[in-house]
This record gives C-alpha cells, sequence and structure tokens, in this order.
C-alpha cells in the first residue's frame, strides 16, 4: 500500500465569511441546467448531493486512461489501477482519521454497511432475548438490518425515545442499555431533524457497559469533521454519493480487532486466501469483506470527492451551511401554517416541516413546478414520523453550494402556497 496522502490543507475562513458560494456552484454543471424552464433549486442535497466537476471528470478520465480489473493483473494497466484503488483507500482512512487503511472496508453503500456489520458481526453473538438498540430518530438502514437477524436469532430491536424537540433523550438511553444489550446503532446527523447527535458522550455510555456502537454517519461526514480515533466507536458507515462523490460507493470503517475476528458474508472472488472443494481460507481485513469486482472507478472518484471536500474546508463549508440554515429557520417559521418538525439544540443543513392543509407529496409537486427539488414522503424514517405524529413530511437540505438566494426562493414559493392553499 501507498503512503497516506497528505491532507488538503484548507485557506483558514471566518464562519460565514469568505465563502465564495458562486464560485463553488461554478464548478457544478448541473446547477445551471433548468427544469419546468425555471433554474434548478436543488434543496435534496441530503437524499444525494450533486457532483462537482472534480468528481466528473476523475470518473471520465479513470475510463478513459486507467481503467482495468484490480488487484489481479500483472500488466501496467491493471496495476496502475489498482494503485489507484489502493489511493482511495488511503484517503478515506485519512478522511475517517482511522488507525489502519484495513480498517476501511469499501460497500455500496452505508444500508449494506449495515447489513454487513449487523450479519457478519452481530449475528454470532445474538441469542433469543438478546437486544440491539437503535434510537426512534433511525433512518431504516439502522432499523431494517438489525431487524433480519433479531428475526433469525431470537432477539429484538428496542427504541430509546426522543423528546418532543428532536433531541434524544440521553437519560432514557442509558436506562435502556441492560445486561442483554448486544448493539447499538445510532445516527450521528438525523436524516429528518436535523438532530446533531452527542456521539462521543453515546459512545461513551455505551462503552462503559461493554456494548458495541455503530455510527450511521451518512448525513454527518460531508458537514462535521470525523476522526473514528477519538470517537471510540466500534463501527461508523457512510455513502460516497452524499458526500459528493459518485453513487454505488459506501464505506464500513471497523475497529481491526473486530473485523480481523468477523467471519465473511460474501463469498466469490478477491475475498479469499485459498480455494479448494475441500474447504477455503478468507483473506485479511478488508479484502475478507469485499467479494468480487468492486466499483473501481466509483471508488477512485470517491477520493477525489473527499480531497475536493477537504480542499473546500469543512469548517468553511459548515460555517457556510450554518448560515443558510439559519436564515430557512427563520423564513420558514413565519409562514402561516407551516411547522418545522423538531427544534434541536443543535442542527446540521436540513430543515422537515409540514404545510397544513397541503399533503406533502402535493407540495413536493407544487415546488416542483417552480424548480426548487424537495424531499417529500417519509425519508425512510416511518417510526420518526409517526412518534412526531406525521405521516409524510417535506424536507429541504443544503450543501456546500446551496446559496441564500435558494433559500429565499423556497420561503417565496411555500409563502406564496400556504396564502393560495388555505
Ligand atoms: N442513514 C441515514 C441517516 C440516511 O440519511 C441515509 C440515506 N437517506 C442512509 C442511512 C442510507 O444511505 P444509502 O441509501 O446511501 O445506503
Amino acid at each position: 500500500m501507498s503512503a497516506l496522502p497528505a491532507r488538503r490543507e484548507a485557506p483558514a475562513a471566518p464562519a460565514g465569511a469568505g465563502f465564495d458560494v458562486a464560485a463553488v456552484r461554478a464548478q457544478f454543471p448541473i446547477l445551471s441546467t433548468t427544469v419546468h424552464g425555471r433554474p434548478l433549486v436543488y434543496l435534496d442535497s441530503a437524499a444525494s448531493a450533486q457532483k462537482p466537476r472534480a468528481v466528473i471528470d476523475a470518473l471520465a478520465r479513470f475510463y478513459e486512461r486507467d481503467y482495468a480489473n484490480i488487484h489481479r493483473g500483472v500488466y501496467e494497466l491493471s496495476q496502475r489501477a489498482s494503485a489507484l484503488h489502493d489511493v482511495a483507500r488511503r484517503k478515506v482512512q485519512r478522511f475517517l482519521g482511522a488507525a489502519d487503511w484495513r480498517e476501511i472496508v469499501f460497500v455500496r453503500n452505508a444500508t449494506e454497511a449495515v447489513n454487513l456489520v449487523a450479519q457478519s458481526f452481530l449475528a454470532p453473538r445474538l441469542g433469543p432475548g438478546d437486544e440491539i438498540l437503535v434510537t426512534e430518530m433511525e433512518h431504516h438502514a439502522n432499523i431494517v438490518p438489525w431487524q433480519l437477524v433479531a428475526a433469525r436469532t431470537g432477539a429484538k430491536v428496542v427504541a430509546a425515545p426522543i423528546d418532543d424537540t428532536g433531541e434524544l433523550d440521553l437519560e432514557a438511553l442509558a436506562e435502556r442499555i441492560g445486561p442483554r444489550t448486544r448493539m447499538l446503532g445510532v445516527v450521528w446527523v438525523s436524516n429528518v431533524l436535523g438532530t446533531v447527535n452527542p456521539v462521543e458522550e453515546i459512545v461513551a455510555l455505551a462503552r462503559r457497559r461493554g456494548v458495541p456502537v455503530l455510527i450511521d454517519a451518512a448525513q454527518a461526514v460531508q458537514h462535521l469533521a470525523v476522526d473514528v480515533r477519538a470517537l471510540d466507536a466500534d463501527f461508523l458507515v457512510f455513502s460516497g454519493h452524499k458526500v459528493y462523490g459518485p453513487s454505488g460507493v459506501g464505506v464500513l470503517w471497523g475497529r481491526l480487532e473486530h473485523l480481523s475476528a468477523m467471519p465473511p458474508w460474501q463469498g466469490g472472488g478477491d475475498m479469499i486466501e485459498r480455494v479448494a472443494f475441500e474447504g477455503t481460507s478468507f483473506a485479511e481485513p478488508p479484502f475478507r469483506f469485499e467479494a468480487g469486482t468492486p466499483d473501481i472507478a466509483g471508488i477512485h472518484a470517491l477520493g477525489v470527492a473527499l480531497d475536493w471536500l477537504e480542499g473546500l474546508g469543512l469548517e468553511a463549508v459548515a460555517a457556510h451551511e450554518a448560515a443558510l440554515l439559519a436564515r430557512a429557520e427563520d423564513a420558514l417559521a413565519r409562514i402561516p401554517g407551516l411547522r418545522l418538525l423538531g427544534a434541536p439544540k443543535r442542527r446540521a443543513s436540513l430543515l422537515s416541516f409540514t404545510l397544513e392543509g397541503v399533503h406533502a407529496h402535493d407540495l413536493g409537486t407544487l415546488l416542483d413546478l417552480e424548480g426548487i427539488a424537495v424531499r417529500t414522503g417519509h425519508h425512510c424514517a416511518m417510526p420518526l414520523h409517526a412518534r412526531l405524529g406525521v405521516s409524510a413530511s417535506a424536507r429541504a437540505s443544503f450543501a456546500a453550494y446551496t446559496s441564500v438566494e435558494e433559500i429565499d426562493a423556497l420561503a417565496r414559493a411555500l409563502r406564496r402556497i400556504a396564502e393560495s392553499w388555505r
């Protein structure tokens, strides 16, 4: 494996200032397209972020110049592709602050990473009556994979409650950790409420009771700096497509001691040491968990996306998004009949809401006619919507390329709809 690529240093920027959003937007070709004859106002970055030119070009260049299957050929091209693959893994290692490149497993997405942990790490440890603790604000990706292994083993999934502001009730969470708790799965940033959970505190709480923790960082890594060594969790998952990278690539970070002890979860090429009909031995992590040909170009482009984000500076992006969020919260709260879901103390880059008298899907369609793309429905968090007492909501989510003008366009459109539909 090649040496760890140097972290790209970003120029320090004071909060909210010095961030040239026009220059950032210019790097996203899709942002200059139109929808229904109107300029696209893309406010669904929490579902998937748009891609900068650097990532689009990296994909094209890789296919044009460097593409071959990896870890197989002795020929130059395959070795070049393999070297780029190794570099991408090192970039993810650096991005997460992981101690060892072997802790980085490439998967398809955050969902697949949770399934891997549920099946390979947890299932062998589960028995009847055991519990997997999650929270009421989880995405289905951090509920259903646990339910599948629970159903097979006689264990059950239980949820720690949230309060009416959309914060986790940490005392109740601590009480739910009992002698039968075998795993805690917790989301870092809620994809519906935007709540930023105090994951360090939660991990410490669980570790004191000897309970392993998986952090769903699908909505976190694009907004907050991650240092898995400081976090001290057992597993962390994210998807490349939400962090300006291509779709089809995700990451599982796991402690090496866990990964080394875990059995494979899928069999095939590339994950073996030696195969014979009498028996097969398996490769060391991470390869043990990477059966078959991966998304070679996509993984390379994910590394480029992380470079791109680090080049912009996560802190500068976070400050820009915080300013957008404050403006949106203020403007939306003043729209008659509009209810913002939750009011957490710390929120990251998204807002969900309902509008009295207008179904969320209708709202989505009306906004779309104005070129404004928001997410509508239950956002893959049905238990959370049930807890909030709504069946569906609309969600606007922001990224590095979101402009103040787009927030204002959303607020204006919502006000018009609120006034004409009441
Ligand atoms: N967790 C959270 C909090 C999410 O928002 C999402 C995506 N909406 C996921 C997990 C799953 O991500 P993916 O569909 O990329 O696997």
